[in-house]
């Protein structure tokens, strides 16, 4: 039997049609899905526009690049999060630095980031960890006080609202984040295969997004094999002759773009997200109820009750005190999928990478709560396809493994 993983996809007949459909349209890479799925996409999460790209590690640098982060500059992170929420202040030359982490949601913490604040720090990546939105109100405050770009990694939050002073706000349409990013991995909340979204307000950042997207190409022709933005009218253009074939560079760019076919794909997997949030709310109400009253178990906290049930829930971290029970992390992990039962230790603290403490003189010690918290942590399966009998097993395996001997 399968082990079940911490997270997977769910792809059903209607996604393989709209790829199918896609791929025998003739568009292979740039096409009509593309400029659909960003437009649903934005007003999915209510944002005036949405950028799609390759994946969200792409996503994040453009946000870097489009914010004019450079060598000089700092960008402080959460320690708690995939390493590209903090490479992208690297890929511009500037210096990815961490705050640390709140001990109950597992995001940063504003309180720290306020002390600890730099006079170089240009940026601030807030990471929705596990799907909860970070402190984006507070965190804002603070950025904007000192100029500083706010941008939302919300890669696990995708569908995902908060409540504030009685509002609800969906994240990537709030206006407490200057860009927003996400991505469309497989193990993420819906999937592209591969993807991401640069979401904004902002027209010149996602006008600029667009363009570095593809080679920072400007074109004078519509069937200029779908590349780049047209060249603008008022452009003072340095070549002298133009006609259909025209192109400018007016930046240095990349090849971030996507494909239809994966863009079909993220049109069929959106008008499937409710069902899939929903689904995953359930899951982590089994397990809260299952875990609550268990003294070796700690669930997932939030920064506010009234976020439950419009968290997005890409994971359900619980901690456990493995050396008070005397077992090691990996021999849980190791018992636990001998019952079929997958686990996963998201994140260690990004500054203790070897390429980061080799870089930057990071040591342990830096985020004392986000390595506390790593010691500690463990995620366990949540997707959407897992049936009531998976959910019942991950319970009775974790209750199994947490008696003490
Ligand atoms: C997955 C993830 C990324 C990177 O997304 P890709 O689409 O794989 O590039 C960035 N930040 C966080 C928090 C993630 O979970």
């Amino acid at each position: 039997m399968d082990i079940l993983p911490y997270g997977r996809q769910s792809i059903d007949a209607s996604d393989l049609q709209a790829v199918t459909e896609s791929i025998q349209s003739g568009w292979m890479t740039t096409g009509p899905k593309v400029g659909e799925f960003e437009e649903a996409f934005a007003e999915r999460v209510g944002a005036k526009h949405a950028v799609a790209v390759c994946n969200a590690t792409a996503a994040l640098h453009l946000a870097m690049l489009v914010a004019g982060i450079g060598p000089g500059d700092r960008v402080v992170t959460s320690p708690n999060t995939f390493l590209a929420s903090a490479n992208c202040a690297a890929f511009v030359g500037a210096t990815p630095d961490f705050c640390d982490i709140d001990p109950v949601t597992y995001n940063l913490d504003p309180a720290k980031l306020a002390t600890d604040w730099n006079s170089d720090t240009r940026g601030v990546v807030a990471v929705d960890y596990a799907g909860q939105t970070a402190d984006m109100v507070a965190i804002s405050k603070i950025a904007r006080q000192h100029g500083a770009i706010v941008i939302e990694d919300a890669c696990h939050a995708v569908g995902g609202q908060f409540e504030h002073q009685g509002g609800h706000y969906k994240i990537g349409g709030h206006p407490w984040a200057d860009i927003t990013t996400f991505s469309f991995h497989p193990v993420k909340t819906m999937t592209c295969g591969e993807g991401g979204m640069f979401v904004t307000d902002n027209d010149q950042y996602a006008e600029k997004a667009r363009r570095l997207r593809s080679h920072g190409m400007v074109r004078q022709s519509e069937d200029f094999c779908g590349l780049g933005e047209r060249v603008n009218d008022s452009s003072d253009t340095a070549l002298d002759e133009q006609g259909p074939w025209y192109y400018e560079m007016h930046d240095l760019g990349f090849n971030y773009r996507i494909t239809d076919f994966q863009c079909a794909l993220g049109l069929s997997q959106l008008s499937r997200l409710d069902s899939f949030l929903d689904r995953r709310r359930e899951i982590v109400a089994a397990y809260n109820d299952a875990f609550a009253s268990n003294g070796w178990i700690r669930i997932p906290g939030l920064r506010n009750e009234r976020d439950r049930d419009l968290t997005s829930w890409h994971l359900y971290t619980v901690m456990v005190d493995f050396e008070r029970l005397g077992v090691t992390r990996s021999s849980m992990m190791k018992s636990l999928r001998a019952k079929r039962v997958g686990t996963q230790v998201l994140y260690i603290p990004v500054y203790l990478q070897p390429w980061y403490q080799t870089t930057y003189g990071y040591r342990a010690g830096k985020c004392p709560i986000a390595e506390q918290y790593y010691r500690q942590s463990l995620s366990l399966p949540l997707f959407p396809e897992m049936s009531d009998a998976d959910v019942r097993l991950v319970i009775e395996s974790m209750l199994e493994v947490t008696k003490p001997k």
